[in-house]
C-alpha cells in the first residue's frame, strides 16, 4: 500500500539503550499502542500512532525522542543551473 511507504517527515526515535523496561510509554499512549516494545525493536514507525508526543513524555529516561527527517532533493534529470543568454 502506498500510504504504508509514505515516510512521514517529522517521526519519533527510540533509543532501546537507555529503556528500563518500566512500560510508562505504553500506559501513557492514547492509541493503545505497544510502545515500550517498539522501543525495544527500535521502530517507532506505526501508521497508528498521532505523534501526540505522550509517550516521549511519559518516559523518565528520555529513550523517546522527535525527529525531523528532511527529504533528499528529488532528482529530476534536469541541470539546475540557469545560464544567461546575452
Ligand atoms: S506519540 Fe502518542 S500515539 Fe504515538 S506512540 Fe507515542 S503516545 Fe502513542
Ligand atoms: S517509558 Fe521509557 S524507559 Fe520506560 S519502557 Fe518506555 S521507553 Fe523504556
Amino acid at each position: 500500500m502506498k500510504r504504508q511507504k509514505a515516510r512521514r517527515a517529522l517521526n519519533l526515535k527510540a533509543d532501546p539503550a537507555k529503556c528500563k523496561r518500566c512500560r510508562r510509554c505504553s500506559e501513557a499512549c492514547p492509541m493503545s499502542l505497544p510502545v515500550d516494545a517498539m522501543v525495544w525493536a527500535g521502530k517507532l514507525d506505526q501508521l497508528e500512532c498521532i505523534l501526540c508526543g505522550s509517550c516521549a513524555d511519559a518516559c523518565p529516561e528520555k529513550a523517546i525522542r522527535f525527529s525531523f527527517d528532511v527529504p533528499e532533493k528529488k532528482k529530476t534529470g534536469y541541470n539546475d543551473t540557469v545560464k544567461e543568454v546575452s
